[in-house]
């Protein structure tokens, strides 16, 4: 394809967000960075995800009425009938079945012509995509432009993962528990094949597109990554090594939303009011209050979740405890809600995580692990409780506990298949939460030195995003090398 750019207009960039709330939210404010310092983004959605973040959209657009901030929109539509999902099921989490991965994954490919003919017709420079998108190699190829991948997680995980693959140490284990060295990085990491993220898929079926998704890898021109430079220097190294690619860290990428409107409709429409949010922890001590929150797609048994409650209201220590509205009306213990009502704020559904970890009276996190929750939490200097479930979450543990030294942990080994949490009953007792809960919440000298060492990350994290900082001169990078790359096809076509 003959590009139409001239060499001073702005760089063109198209996204390609994963329709998964921890791959869609970070890619959204990634192609709002990229506007923010004079590229035009165009973001390829589907009709039902675009309503999740066009408010925010919207206000940006307002705010920079000088067009130096330019995001566009254009609706990919999304083929439910054909893969056999149910309609508006556009995003992982309103996928009513885990046995429909298949179908969604299907429907993300049958995606590809149409996202080839608005990249013909658009003609931008450069492609941003997720990895579940491995198509959009063969249109950047096709159009004779660079493809940069978006993995979703930190470069810790992905150095494990790719040094897990290539020297394959759990070939000669003799258990799932067997704890084994990773060669290849740059300390010594030691994982159980429990642990290890193939487990997650295992019972999916979607082997076949993993294999399109590394094929697609090896034709893309870098990673652009949500993480910054000083929370993991040897491993952005490492893993540039390791894939002989450039990466360019450019968060942590939630501190780009800086109003309290965006903060609090990041991702979703909160199921409770920001103010009400912040008027309850208005009235808390600071670090007093426990951030409890499994991120956007783990379904605990009834019975789980009931162990957690009795496990929180026993270690006395104030929280907010979030619930996936998918559980409805049941899930309480008898009363409790009546015997924490002092203590505690439930809410059920999407909650606005962002803006409840940067308050000062939040003090610890209990989270699943997911990449964006471990980075906002430690973006907002709060230490966490970790307790691990699927995908690459045991490795996001790993760091937090042996690199970061932020973390304390359940106490949970093996990982599970994603959906398999909803059936396997009890991982963790209400004890071993309330002896958790009541020593990470507490005034030990380890807990006070956690609490100093994530204040410190908070700050280079701070200082990554600011004019002059790390991520912020990366992003500038990052822009000039896709224009240098625009100048020598310009030429070339001349
Ligand atoms: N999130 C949120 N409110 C919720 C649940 C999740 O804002 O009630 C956001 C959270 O801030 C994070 C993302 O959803 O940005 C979840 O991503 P993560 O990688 O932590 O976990 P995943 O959901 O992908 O397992």
């Amino acid at each position: 394809m003959a590009s139409t750019a001239q060499s001073h207009d702005p760089l063109h960039v198209f996204f390609f967000p994963f329709m998964s709330p921890g791959h869609l939210i970070p890619m959204i404010d990634i192609a709002r960075l990229f506007a923010s310092h004079g590229a035009k983004a165009t973001i390829l959605a589907t009709p039902q995800n675009i309503t999740r973040f066009q408010t925010i959209l919207n206000r940006d657009q307002h705010a920079n009425n000088d067009n130096n901030n330019i995001i566009d929109l254009l609706v990919l539509d999304f083929p439910y009938s054909e893969a056999n999902l149910p309609e508006n099921c556009e995003n992982l989490d309103t996928l009513p079945s885990r046995n429909l991965s298949y179908n969604f994954t299907k429907a993300i490919m049958m995606l590809q012509p149409q996202a080839q003919q608005l990249v013909q017709q658009h003609q931008p420079d450069a492609i941003i995509s997720d990895l579940n998108f491995p198509w959009t190699a063969e249109i950047a190829r096709n159009c004779g432009i660079p493809r940069l991948v978006f993995h979703g997680t930190c470069c810790f995980s992905l150095c494990l993962n790719s040094c897990a693959s290539q020297y394959k140490p759990h070939a000669t284990v003799s258990s799932d528990t067997e704890l084994f060295l990773v060669p290849g990085l740059p300390h010594p990491v030691y994982i159980t094949m429990s642990q290890m993220p193939d487990r997650f898929f295992g019972n999916l079926g979607l082997h076949e597109f993993f294999e399109k998704f590394i094929e697609a890898e090896r034709d893309t021109y870098g990673v652009v990554s949500n993480t910054f430079y000083e929370i993991e220097p040897e491993y952005v190294k490492h893993y540039e090594k390791l894939v002989g690619k450039k990466v360019w860290p450019v968060g942590p990428v939630s501190l780009f939303n800086t109003k309290a409107l965006d903060i609090a409709e990041r991702g979703n429409r909160a199921s409770i009011d920001k103010d009400q949010v912040l008027t309850w922890l208005d009235s808390k001590k600071p670090n007093s209050v426990l951030y409890v929150c499994f991120g956007s797609l783990c379904n605990f048994s009834k019975s789980q979740l009931l162990e957690i409650g009795l496990g929180l209201e026993s270690s006395k220590a104030s929280f907010i405890w979030v619930i996936r509205d998918s559980y409805g009306d049941w899930f309480l213990p008898e009363g409790f809600e009546e015997r924490v009502r002092d203590r505690a704020l439930v809410i059920k559904g999407w909650a606005p995580q962002v803006l409840i970890l940067n308050h000062s009276a939040v003090g610890g996190f209990m989270t699943h692990c997911g990449w964006n929750s471990v980075l906002e939490s430690v973006t907002a200097g709060v230490p966490l409780i970790t307790w691990p479930l699927f995908a690459e979450q045991f490795y996001n543990e790993n760091f937090v506990l042996n690199r970061l030294g932020v973390g304390a942990e359940i106490g949970v080994k093996t990982g599970l298949a994603w959906g398999e949490e909803e059936n396997i009953g009890v991982l963790v007792t209400r004890d071993r939460v309330e002896e958790v809960v009541t020593w990470l919440m507490g005034e030990s000298e380890a807990v006070q030195g956690m609490r100093n060492r994530v204040s410190e990350l908070s700050k280079l994290a701070m200082a990554a995003i600011s004019k002059g900082g790390s991520s912020y001169v990366n992003m500038g990078l990052l822009i000039e090398d896709l224009l240098n790359l625009r100048r020598d096809r310009l030429s070339k076509s001349e």
